[in-house]
């Protein structure tokens, strides 16, 4: 594995300026894109599960984070607050107080349980500058971010379909965990709630964990400061473990905002919340598909999927019309024109896009493709229609295997 700082800076995926500051990287045109099509298929994936997307601001009032505990169990992780005429607002340390008051904008009843509201969101954490560094550890984060609100009775479900939802993004991303983890408090430390809720969690969580089978160690002093947590962890090209993804449950917020529902008997209840992120942050995660693919993603997130390349300037006209049908069915196809080397040293230097098509002289006669992929397989000429519409079968697919779709045509 590669370093994805050296990785970004040579793909042109990612950068950062000294007059923008350490922690804030921006992202380059190729990198978003990549970054888009992660943004996409997250949504995507969460609107099949029943996820509602919302927005809310990145700040808030600096109550807001008193009552969710925020300011008194994790402040030295917060940016100083913002004086504000006769308030005070900070850049937001998590998404959580914010959607427990869109759940609690309405009254609420047993029948909209689980309401699961999703947010890709921004975030801040005041990371010292002496530990920053490309994506993994950064000051401004975009988080793939929700929160569910049930009935305890709903919460092992609701837990076990987001540990699905991780496992399936992790297949479709090619990640593979190095591990998973219980993560429960310390014997001391600042946490707030009953003995007996953290216990009620904890149980809960193992019951998923051992219901989906999955190897995992229990962790003390790794929950969050309201309660405990599965923690996904991975590892980056020095060996480095992290957590990924993440699912929380807390009965503590929605106690801090009061929260209720009326339940079935007319009466109001407590529901509770559940915290997960399917693959973490945007940041975070395009740092470990850097690492683990080399920059050469799979076919469905890749900056270019398609490059044509003519052999020689005769050729151009037939391989900027291939782009064409490329881009109208869906592709990010681009042209490598003669001009910008050898036919040999174009193909290296597009090395990492999954589909190339060369087109000389024999394939413009027929209409036809000659397809290198990736890998190094090489399907027999095709007309274009043909190779684009194969391409699009297995991006579309989200395929791992380059022509697989296809294949089971
Ligand atoms: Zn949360």
């Amino acid at each position: 594995m590669q370093d994805h700082r050296k990785l970004g800076r040579e793909l042109e995926l990612f950068g950062s300026d000294p007059l923008i500051g350490a922690g804030l990287p921006y992202w380059l045109p190729d990198g978003a894109v990549v970054r888009h099509a992660l943004e996409e298929y997250l949504r995507e994936v969460e609107r099949h599960a029943g996820y509602q997307h919302v927005y809310s601001p990145v700040l808030g009032k600096r109550e807001l984070y008193e009552i969710s505990g925020h300011w008194s169990h994790y402040r030295e992780h917060m940016f100083p607050p913002m004086n504000l005429g006769d308030e005070q607002v900070v850049l937001r340390p998590s998404l959580c107080p914010h959607h427990a008051l869109i759940y609690r904008s309405q009254a609420r009843s047993y029948r909209e349980l689980p309401l699961r509201i999703a947010e890709l969101g921004g975030m801040y954490r005041s990371e010292l500058s002496g530990v920053l560094g490309g994506l993994t550890r950064v000051r401004s984060i975009q988080l793939n971010d929700a929160h569910i609100f049930c009935t305890i009775d709903q919460v092992a479900a609701e837990a076990s379909a987001a540990l699905a939802l991780i496992r399936a993004a992790y297949r479709d991303l090619g990640i593979q965990p190095v591990g998973y983890r219980l993560s429960l408090p310390a014997q001391q430390g600042e946490y707030v709630g009953e003995p007996a809720m953290w216990r009620r969690a904890a149980e809960l969580l193992t019951g998923v964990l051992d219901d989906a089978g999955v190897d995992y160690r229990a962790e003390a002093g790794e929950a969050a400061f309201y309660g405990p947590k599965i923690d996904v962890q991975i590892a980056d090209h020095a060996g480095r473990e992290s957590t990924l993804s993440t699912i929380q449950v807390d009965f503590h917020q929605p106690a801090q905002f009061d929260l209720h529902y009326v339940g079935s008997d007319g009466a109001q209840h407590r529901p509770v919340m559940v915290h997960r992120s399917i693959i973490g942050s945007m940041e975070r995660a395009m740092a470990q598909l850097i690492e683990i693919h080399g920059g050469a993603f799979p076919a469905w997130l890749a900056p270019t999927q398609l490059a044509v390349l003519p052999v020689s300037d005769a050729e151009v006209p037939a391989a900027q019309d291939c782009v064409r049908q490329g881009i109208a069915a869906g592709l990010r196809a681009r042209l490598v024109a003669p001009s910008q080397g050898s036919l040999g040293a174009r193909i290296r230097a597009d090395r990492r896009v999954p589909y190339q098509a060369v087109i000389g002289e024999r394939e413009v006669a027929g209409r036809q493709v000659a397809l290198r992929l990736r890998n190094g397989h090489r399907p027999a000429a095709l007309p274009v229609t043909e190779a684009v519409a194969g391409i699009r079968a297995n991006v579309v697919a989200r395929s791992v295997d380059l022509w697989a779709a296809t294949d089971r045509e």
